[in-house]
């Protein structure tokens, strides 16, 4: 699963790593921190290369994908 760290986003700019994304999971309200369709989302971890902001954590749900 994938968790925003919106923190660490500067949060004045559209989020390029919303082109990383295969599956379009990634989504953003004007230049605000961008946040997960988690419905959409693979898990494929492109957009934690990305940046910083998108870190990937282990749920109980995860650990047999
Ligand atoms: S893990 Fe992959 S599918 Fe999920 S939001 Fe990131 S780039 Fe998109």
């Amino acid at each position: 699963m994938i968790v925003i760290k919106s923190e660490y986003c500067p949060q004045n700019h559209h989020c390029p790593s919303l082109r990383v994304c295969p599956a379009g999971a990634i989504r953003q309200e004007g230049v605000k921190a961008p946040y997960i369709d988690q419905k959409k989302c693979t898990d494929c971890g492109l957009c934690v290369q990305s940046c910083r902001v998108f870190q990937q954590v282990v749920t109980p749900s995860t650990v047999n994908k």
